[in-house]
């Protein structure tokens, strides 16, 4: 249903002049319904963040229960527990400083974190930004914690970290500048908003970091916070769009769009009748577009609607702007739609083909023996091309020869066994069926590094530069903290994570790609016998 519309129902009456009737006998339908009781128990209910009362000519059509007789099985209200119907969750969402102080927060501590790691780490050798890395401010928050962290909190909740990204804070505010200002802007084009700048960034990111060490240097970390703060300022001025930097530009987009597919932790509506009912559909409405709290859904979707994967960055504020209180954020029931399993979009799927080559890279780079039988073919063309630095024969096999060969033998497997179907409809469903276990190996690196570097983070609260700490290191006159979980109780862990998830995506294929079936498996087992050999050498490290 388009935003704004009445639901066709309502508009046939409208027409028909019968929606005076309506309005008349709706609310009486439902006070019939209801005992005083169950009406206060009803309003008790309510997980408005303005409470009760529901505001008067607003009282949507029907009540819950009717819904249920009405529709048995067919429309059951999506949520097991809702979050935002405790009254701690609701008292926050209530205040117009949710989640705008948090961004501003982080904003602050990422300026401070860019001063922080300026000028340090240029003179340094490439043994000593080994261990530079872990005892700067910069790198060790920048790589060790927020990198990882993102990943995690995609596997849990969604898209839960954007709704505190200083980014989106930046590119808001220069988007209402040029609005306020009438700085002429274009539109985005289609394969902006396709996400294939998304994809090419986070290639150059990789490119970055395997040809030029970014992720050790803190001055390089500094700059690369700058640019990112400079594309989210110039989105804002260049594009009409509302977040057009986490739309369009955001490196770690394509990655939390297709990791934070698989929670159950989603924002979905509470009763889906109060949805159809409703006639203002606050958040959605124009006039609430540039509120500064409140406001309709700025990534222009469809809060009632939701799918997976559809851009929500749970900014929560249709939570805040709906009158009925009718969105909530928590465990969603398997069928609701914001859980429904589909097929990746194509910048998607190139992420998870790629992200197979360099998740590899980082598994395998945490066992000595394994790393070295890795690189065995980087080293063999570096023999062949030694003009060209090994980091680049590095990054070319990570990023390219790998991925190449794994995915051409799983396509070529699938266009055997599904003799007519398209190439690219193989890679499509094969990549759908193998996201998860690539999450789920990609969040592995990302345990074993934060449990490897959380032991330097007293030694960055005193020595923020780090450049002290590195010198103690090196004359041993400290000793360098321990990994707070031993790597093979994090293989153990991961590997029970990863085959309890293949498991799961055999059932969620059939959802996802009902066609291609057969590659969206073969994708599945294929990545989960790969990941599942390279983890299995953690235990024995
Ligand atoms: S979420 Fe709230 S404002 Fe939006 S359609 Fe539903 S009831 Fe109306
Ligand atoms: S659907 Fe709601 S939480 Fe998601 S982006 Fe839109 S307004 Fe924010």
């Amino acid at each position: 249903m388009k935003a704004g519309r009445k639901p066709a129902g309502q508009k046939d009456l409208a027409r028909s002049g019968q929606a005076t009737i309506q309005e008349q006998t709706v609310p009486s339908a439902v006070s019939q319904s209801m005992t005083p009781d169950s009406a206060r128990a009803r309003r008790e209910d309510s997980d408005s963040p303005d409470a009760d009362p529901i505001p008067p000519g607003r009282k949507p059509a029907r009540t819950p229960q009717e819904d249920d007789r009405r529709e048995p099985g067919g429309a059951r209200r999506p949520f097991l527990w809702n979050l935002l119907g405790s009254r701690p969750a609701k008292a926050i969402l209530r205040q117009p400083a949710f989640p705008l102080a948090l961004q501003v927060a982080a904003l602050a501590g990422i300026v401070a974190v860019t001063i922080n790691g300026w000028g340090i780490g240029l003179t340094e050798s490439t043994d000593d930004l080994m261990t530079l890395r872990k005892t700067n401010l910069t790198t060790l928050f920048v790589w060790g914690f927020w990198w990882p962290a993102m990943i995690a909190v995609a596997l849990l909740a969604g898209r839960l970290w954007c709704s505190v990204c200083p980014m989106e804070l930046v590119n808001r505010l220069a988007d209402a500048l040029a609005r306020r200002i009438g700085w002429p802007r274009t539109k985005m084009t289609g394969w902006l908003k396709a996400g294939w700048l998304i994809m090419a960034l986070y290639v150059v990111l990789q490119l970055l970091v395997a040809g030029f060490s970014i992720h050790r240097m803190p001055h390089y970390t500094s700059n690369l916070l700058i640019v990112l703060f400079g594309l989210a300022l110039g989105a804002g001025l260049v594009f009409r769009e509302p977040r057009s930097f986490c739309k369009g530009l955001c490196p770690a987009g394509a990655l939390l769009s297709v990791y934070g597919r698989y929670t159950p932790l989603q924002l979905d509506i509470r009763d889906p009748g109060v949805c159809e009912s409703c006639r203002s559909k606050d958040c959605v409405a124009q006039k609430n577009r540039y509120r500064f709290d409140k406001r309709s859904c700025p990534s222009l979707l469809q809060p009632f609607n939701r799918q997976q994967s559809d851009g929500c960055v749970l900014c929560f504020q249709c939570a805040k702007v709906c009158p009925y209180g009718n969105l909530g954020f928590g465990l969603v029931r398997r069928e609701a739609s914001s859980r429904r399993h589909r097929l990746l979009r194509p910048f998607e799927a190139a992420f998870v083909l790629i992200a197979t080559g360099f998740v590899a890279h980082e598994v395998a780079a945490e066992v000595k023996g394994l790393d070295e039988t890795f690189h065995a073919v980087p080293s063999a063309l570096q023999g062949l091309a030694p003009l060209i630095d090994f980091a680049w024969w590095e990054a070319f096999w990570f990023l390219l020869l790998l991925p190449l060969a794994l995915w051409i033998l799983v396509a070529g497997a699938s266009r055997l066994l599904a003799r007519r179907t398209p190439w690219k409809t193989l890679l499509l469903a094969a990549a759908t069926g193998a996201a998860p276990v690539v999450a789920v190996a990609h969040f592995a690196k990302a345990a074993a590094k934060v449990s490897a570097w959380l032991g330097f983070l007293p030694l960055v609260v005193t020595d923020p530069a780090g450049l002290e700490t590195l010198q103690r290191l090196s004359t041993h006159t400290l000793q360098a903290p321990s990994p707070l979980v031993g790597l093979p109780l994090i293989g153990w862990i991961m590997l029970f994570w990863i085959l309890l998830l293949s498991r799961q995506g055999w059932f969620w294929s059939r959802q996802a790609v009902p066609d291609s079936l057969t590659a969206a498996r073969t994708g599945l087992v294929t990545v989960t016998v790969f990941f599942g050999t390279l983890l299995l050498s953690w235990p024995w490290s």
